[in-house]
């Protein structure tokens, strides 16, 4: 039932997803859209070899059909790749990736801790001190019942995190949540551009369900901290839309 979504039909893509995404929303806050100007050329980077690219869905069109280690496995990979990609187009400086803690489950004694905290139950963290980033297996289970693209946000969306401790803090939005999101949203939408990830029929309406239930939930979606489901969306859409320098304060995209 999956019609696929080729990487070179990103555009009208993003569209749909931002039309989904926005309708019914104030959408100021979204500049008009422009083209990411270190990635003009929609071939894929040189010395990126786009291999089988990772479906967002599995073939058969049912999220059922993968599991959720191996979509965060995979969901790992394509930011991994993105970020090791694009990080000199975008930055100066060397790009070291943040450690992957990867699983814990903050219902039992022993979760690690970030600083001197124990990691929060149902959650995941970028953590600075010790530069990893982990998650509760009970969110990924949560969400990936939703849809496979929950497992491709919070990586991608903790990741961003990362990115923000790496960068000068005039770079760094005083909204990190939803830079995080927008950063996201550059992340998912480029790797489908570069060819590393492929959207499928489906995926753009279980990112939107998921911004929204991530946007419902506490405490990973704390209003105060995540801002609502409105500006979530927003700021991923922007990202998606417009690339990473779009969700940089102070950089003309
Ligand atoms: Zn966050």
């Amino acid at each position: 039932m999956a019609v696929p979504w080729h990487p070179r039909s990103w555009a009208p893509l993003a569209a749909a997803l931002t039309l989904l995404l926005v309708t019914g929303c104030a959408s100021g806050d979204v500049p008009p859209p422009t083209v990411e100007s270190s990635s003009a050329a929609p071939a894929p980077p040189s010395g990126a070899t786009p291999g089988t690219p990772t479906p967002l869905t599995s073939p058969d069109g049912t999220d059922g059909g993968t599991g959720v280690e191996q979509d965060i496995d995979a969901a790992v990979s394509v930011t991994t790749t993105y970020w090791q990609t694009h990080w000199p187009e975008l930055f100066t400086g060397g790009y070291n990736p943040p450690r992957i803690l990867g699983t814990y489950d903050g219902d039992t004694p022993g979760t690690p801790v970030c600083g001197s905290e124990p990691l929060p139950d149902d959650n995941a963290v970028y953590c600075p001190d010790g530069d990893y980033i982990a998650w509760d297996m009970d969110l990924m289970r949560w969400g990936h019942a939703r849809g496979d693209a929950w497992v491709y946000l919070v990586i991608a969306h903790e990741w961003g995190h990362a990115v923000q401790n790496r960068l000068d803090a005039g770079l760094v939005d005083l909204a990190r949540e939803l830079q995080a999101d927008c950063l996201a949203g550059a992340v998912l939408f480029g790797a489908a551009q570069d060819g590393t990830l492929t959207f499928e029929e489906g995926d753009t309406e279980e990112l939107a369900d998921a911004l929204t239930a991530l946007a419902d939930r506490t405490p990973w979606t704390d209003i105060s901290d995540h801002g609502d489901a409105s500006q979530r969306v927003g700021y991923f859409s922007r990202g998606a839309r417009s690339g990473v320098k779009s969700c940089l304060p102070n950089v003309v995209p």
